[in-house]
This record gives C-alpha cells, sequence and structure tokens, in this order.
C-alpha cells in the first residue's frame, strides 16, 4: 500500500463528518464549522469597467436576464429547503455588478420576498470594484441591508498595476473615492486585498490606510487561472509573499484594533475554529452565471454541472465527481499530520489541482501559510492582552 493509500485509508475513517464541518466563508470561504448557511454566487453582468491582470473571466460582454435571476434564487431557496439549511448567502458579482445594478436591487428584492415566506434569513453582499459607486446606489445598498466588499490591492501604482481600466489608467482614485463615500454614507465597507508577487512588497502601506479608517479586511491569494498565467510576475514566490506579509502584520501589531485577527489574515486560513475543508465548494456553494449555468466554483465556471431551470441544484453539485473534488484535509498527503490542519484544511483544491493535477496534496502555498500562521497567532495574542489590559 501507498503512503497515498494509507492517507485516504485514515481519512475515510472521518469523511462521516463532512457534512457537520461544511465551512462558510470567503472566497468568500475561509473554513469553519457547523455551516447553517448556503451559499450561492450570482454572476449577474459578465462586464467590467476594469481588466484586471488575474480575472478569470473572459468579458463576454453580456448581462444576467431577469428571468435567470429569478430562476437562480428559487433554485437556490428550493435546495435550502430540501437540505436543511435555515440560512441563505447570496454574493452579488460580475464582472463588475454595479454596471447591473438595477438587477441587484429587483433580485434581492424577490429573495427578501422569498426567503420571509419560506422561514429563511437572508444575507447578502455586492462583491465590487467600487469605480462606479454613487450616493444613489448606495442609499438602495442600506435600505436593503446589503453589505459591500470592495477590492483594493494597494495604494497608486501597488494597485493600479494589477487592477487598472480597460484603456490601461489606474483606477485606485476612484476606489479610494468609492471607498469613502461608502463610508460617509455609513455603509462600511470590507475591503478585499489580492496579494500578488506584484504587490507583495506594498501590502503594509495599504494596511496602514485601511487600520487608519477602521475598516474590516481580508488578504486573499492571487490565484493562478488560465487567463492570467502569462503574468509571471503575479505568482507566488515563497520568500517575497512572506516578506510583504510580514511586513504588513508589523503595521497591524502597532494599530491594534478590535476586530479579531484570526479569519482573514492569512488566505483560506481560519485559525478561529477547527474545520476539515477550506471551503464550501462541493457542499454548500452554488454558482450561477450570467446565462444560468451553474459551477462549483466561481473560478471553474467554465465547467458547469447543471443549468437552470433545475429543481435542486445543490444535489447535483454534492453528485460530481467530474469537476473540483474537495476533499476533507485528512485526505490530503502531507496535511494529514502537519500541526496546521485543523485551521489551515490544505487550501483552495483548485490551488492544489493547478500545481499537482491531483486533489489529494497539500497546498502549493504551504511554506506561507506554516510561516504565516504562527504569526497570526502572536499578533491575536497581543490584541486579545492589550484589550483585556
Ligand atoms: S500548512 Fe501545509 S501541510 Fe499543513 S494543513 Fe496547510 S497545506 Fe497542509
Ligand atoms: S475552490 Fe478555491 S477558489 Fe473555489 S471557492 Fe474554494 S477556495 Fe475559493
Amino acid at each position: 500500500m501507498s503512503r497515498g493509500d494509507d492517507y485516504t485509508r485514515v481519512a475515510r475513517l472521518f469523511s462521516h463528518t463532512r457534512r457537520n464541518f461544511s465551512n462558510e466563508g470567503q472566497c468568500a470561504c475561509a473554513g469553519s464549522s457547523m455551516s447553517k448557511t448556503l451559499s450561492a454566487w450570482l454572476h449577474i453582468t459578465d462586464k467590467c469597467n476594469l481588466r484586471c491582470d488575474y480575472c478569470y473571466l473572459p468579458h463576454v460582454h453580456a448581462n444576467m436576464p431577469v428571468e435567470i435571476g429569478y430562476a437562480a434564487i428559487q433554485a437556490t431557496v428550493r435546495s435550502a429547503l430540501i437540505h436543511h439549511y435555515p440560512q441563505i448567502k447570496l454574493k452579488y458579482a460580475g464582472g463588475e455588478p454595479l454596471l447591473n445594478f438595477s438587477l441587484i436591487t429587483e433580485l434581492h428584492c424577490y429573495a427578501q420576498y422569498l426567503t420571509k415566506q419560506h422561514g429563511l434569513t437572508l444575507e447578502g453582499v455586492v462583491l465590487s470594484n467600487a469605480t462606479l459607486l454613487n450616493s444613489e446606489m448606495l442609499a438602495q445598498l442600506q435600505a436593503l441591508d446589503l453589505r459591500l466588499m470592495i477590492s483594493l490591492d494597494g495604494l497608486g501604482i501597488a494597485h493600479d498595476q494589477q487592477r487598472s481600466y480597460a484603456n490601461g489608467c489606474g483606477s485606485v482614485d476612484k476606489v479610494i473615492h468609492g471607498i469613502e463615500l461608502a463610508m460617509a454614507h455609513g455603509l462600511v465597507p470590507a475591503i478585499s486585498i489580492t496579494v500578488s508577487g506584484r504587490n507583495a512588497a506594498h501590502l503594509s502601506e495599504v494596511v496602514a490606510w485601511i487600520l487608519k479608517r477602521d475598516l474590516p479586511f481580508s488578504f486573499n491569494f492571487y490565484r493562478e487561472n488560465d487567463l492570467s498565467s502569462s503574468f509571471d510576475d503575479l505568482k507566488l514566490e515563497e520568500d517575497k509573499i512572506i516578506a510583504g506579509m510580514l511586513a504588513a502584520y508589523k503595521v497591524i501589531e502597532e494599530n491594534l484594533s478590535k476586530r479579531s485577527l484570526l479569519t482573514s489574515l492569512v488566505d483560506r486560513v481560519n485559525l478561529a475554529e477547527p474545520h476539515l475543508y477550506s471551503c464550501n465548494t462541493g457542499s454548500a456553494y452554488l454558482v450561477f452565471d450570467h446565462q444560468g449555468q451553474i459551477s462549483k466554483c466561481q473560478m471553474q465556471m467554465d465547467k458547469p454541472v447543471a443549468v437552470l431551470p433545475i429543481k435542486d441544484p445543490l444535489a447535483l453539485i454534492r453528485a460530481d465527481q467530474t469537476g473540483i473534488q474537495n476533499l476533507s484535509v485528512l485526505e490530503k498527503e502531507e496535511c494529514c499530520f502537519c500541526e496546521w490542519k485543523d485551521w489551515c484544511a490544505g487550501g483552495c483544491p483548485l490551488d492544489a489541482y493547478r500545481a499537482t493535477g491531483r486533489y489529494n496534496v497539500h497546498s502549493p502555498n504551504c511554506v506561507i501559510y506554516k510561516a504565516l500562521c504562527p504569526e497570526v497567532i502572536r499578533l491575536e495574542k497581543l490584541r486579545t492582552s492589550q484589550k483585556l489590559s
């Protein structure tokens, strides 16, 4: 029996715990245990005014038709009821979802009506580049109780070099204006920082800016895809990423905030509670593209598992054996006996597959995780002891 078989045999003993430990979070999906939430991404448009170098979408310039949006929400509610999820989380994504803003408001009104009818709890978030935000939109988002997640990868050139407009101009000034406008309206956005080899050396600057405004934020690592692979400088060189992240942590140490640091400082790692899966893909996660095709992950929309209309998309997602396989950390070689396995869960399964052609292996970012996790725990200890004193 090979070493891999041995790991797999041990892992199977634990595999019955999968559903109980399915997680929820951040891609938006860092793991947690006992998820009660069914998450659904709605790609309400493929259009975007930016051309980020790491984007995984081909941009065919099409909006989601309203009837597809209604069918996606109906199917999500049906799956939630069939599989006993009391809560639904809708993520309005694109492209740039603000380019199809009227559809966000229409669909979320409908989702509120339908979930109320069935006694489900609803939360919603808009994943935006913020360049098109205006006061009217912010008022509507607030009226609908929608949250905002905004991408900001640096200040000045550090952001612009990986998130520019289609004409090549930088977007950072508009993004910062959008963030400040949201704050002025009392809508506190969460900031998503995509960490790549290109912006790693400048992370401390953007973190200082964010901490000064007391905004929630998270670091997400760049994930190579077929459209981005020609940009060699985006790749996650271990030394460069670790140095950049540690410099950012130094700034955090000097400005410890009231928020816990355990779930946001390392991509895909949740140090707040033990879990077996690094994300909900394949268990509590639906991704609808603008044509109504349903995939397991937003980065695998080119491999749909089903298409609307369909009664229970979650059942098909769970049964699929051909696309991404989200294995338990106990099924991943190297991870099985790692001291961080309960918190890291082995990283993004797509990253592992892209690097090795296998799912039952540790993350290609393993060295980075092992360098950063102890630092995050140290920071959290400092933060909590400061709070107590
Ligand atoms: S740190 Fe590495 S070996 Fe440990 S669980 Fe994470 S990916 Fe696996
Ligand atoms: S497979 Fe990777 S990219 Fe997809 S949801 Fe999971 S962590 Fe995110």
